[in-house]
């Protein structure tokens, strides 16, 4: 027992995300954690039990846990103390009842898809996606008799014409991966009632948003009527790099799926990768992001301005032809505007071949010091990438023209280096083109 649990608690919800993402609960029967400033990293695979009794009612009590009662952890697959915690700050973040973390982005994004659609049923996802989710619905479901339609939903009508009998999952990153377009949660959400008005309930269509591009800091899908958040807690929400993990976020309703599915597939998040993101990660999200979005505000302008770019998409440009969306629907948690630490841009490329696009970036692979050629997105340093030859190889040739990547694309996720080193480096980058 703990000393606090007699008296009064401070009731956390009368606080700002902002604070309880650095405090999480200050009481939980689900971990006594009370007298660490920092929550401890546990490291045991499997618990003690004391007798056949409580295995047997830990076992029995699993995937109904109600989140109030102190829990019987059996083994960390099925559920552990530091991605417990991990997993209040994150429903806590997200604005939904419960979450769950899984060993990666993509495994949270499979179990939900594959907890929402089975045998015969059918998905309807935007065009552009992150390239291994591209694959997951390309590749794998069909194997599973889920077939999908990848439609272009920022367009209404094609959403609705998308949407067959057995339609079960809208699915879409907003903004998208790569070319950071917008897709409205509001809109979706609405032909979604529509098809299900006289749908029965087994048959209702849900939709699904990868939030990982804007965080919860920048945007609450649950807010705007999507049923299930998906994530990466490897990107801007971990924030440092250092681990892989992913969290699904939605209604209680949910849960029970979700775990058995997670306990089964077999992708739980390791108690070692819920540590980081929940000591570092999401108490530092804030403060991250309002660096990042004035640092991204400045380099948006200077790319937009520089001759050699054809064109930027970020979403805190008046230039950005989403704008009023992006008002609209990127907001943080004290409703200001909030477009995120996401930058793409096109350089300008006569001959269409991707070569000035290359050159920049092997360029500022050799010689800048602010700029990293990497893949992910949301560290502390500023890393660049070529989405076309890179992340979205999965896609092929045509069907990226088609949808409207370029070779000559560029991603820039920024970091929190002084500004104006990252626009010297670029600067000094495009001059090389
Ligand atoms: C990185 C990423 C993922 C996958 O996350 P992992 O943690 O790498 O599995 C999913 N969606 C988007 C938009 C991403 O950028």
């Amino acid at each position: 027992m703990n000393d606090r649990a007699d008296q009064p608690q401070p009731n956390e919800a009368q606080y700002r995300i902002r604070s309880r993402l650095i405090h999480g609960r200050s009481h939980s029967a689900r971990w006594d954690y009370n007298h660490h400033v920092v929550p401890p990293m546990t490291a045991s695979a499997t618990f003690r039990l004391d007798s056949v009794h409580r295995g047997a009612k830990g076992f029995e009590d699993f995937a109904r846990e109600d989140g109030e009662h102190a829990p019987i952890y059996i083994y960390d697959r099925l559920g552990e103390p530091n991605g417990d915690m991990l997993e209040e700050n994150l429903a806590a973040a997200e604005s939904g009842e419960m979450a769950l973390c899984f060993a990666s982005g993509m495994a949270a994004i499979s179990a939900a898809i594959c907890t929402l659609a089975k045998l015969g049923d059918h998905v309807v996802a935007h065009k552009v996606l992150y390239g291994c989710t591209y694959s997951l619905i390309r590749n794998w479901l069909p194997r599973y008799g889920i077939d999908a339609a990848l439609i272009d939903m920022t367009d209404l009508a094609a959403v609705r014409k998308a949407i067959l009998p057995h339609t079960r999952v809208l699915y879409f990153e907003t903004p998208v991966n790569p070319d950071m377009r917008l897709i409205d949660i509001a809109a979706i959400r609405k032909v979604a009632d529509e098809a299900n008005a006289t749908r029965r309930p087994a048959e209702r269509i849900r939709v699904v948003v990868d939030n990982t591009f804007a965080t919860p800091f920048c945007q609450r899908p649950l807010e705007l009527g999507a049923d299930l958040v998906c994530e990466s807690l490897t990107k801007a929400i971990g924030g440092f790099g250092t681990d892989i993990g992913g969290a699904v976020i939605g209604p209680k309703s949910m849960y029970h799926d979700l775990i058995l599915f997670r306990k089964d597939f077999g992708g739980a998040l390791s108690a070692k990768s819920a540590w980081p993101p929940l000591v570092y990660g999401l108490p530092t999200l804030a403060t991250r992001m309002i660096n990042y979005e004035k640092t991204a505000m400045h380099v948006a302008q200077f790319l937009e301005k520089h001759p050699k770019v054809e064109r930027v998409h970020y979403p805190g440009l008046e230039s950005f032809p989403q704008y009023e969306l992006a008002r609209k629907q990127m907001r943080d948690y004290r409703d200001n505007s909030a477009p995120g630490s996401m930058i793409y841009f096109v350089v300008r490329d006569a001959e269409g071949n991707g070569k000035p696009a290359e050159r920049l970036i092997d360029w500022a692979a050799q010689n800048a010091y602010t700029l990293t050629l990497a893949v992910s997105l949301g560290q502390i340093k500023t890393l660049i990438e070529a989405p076309y030859s890179m992340t979205h190889s999965a896609m092929p040739e045509a069907e990226k023209r088609e949808r409207g990547l370029v070779p000559g694309g560029i991603r820039l996720s920024v970091g929190l280096e002084d500004w104006h080193d990252i626009i010297a480096d670029l600067a000094a980058a495009l001059d090389h083109v």
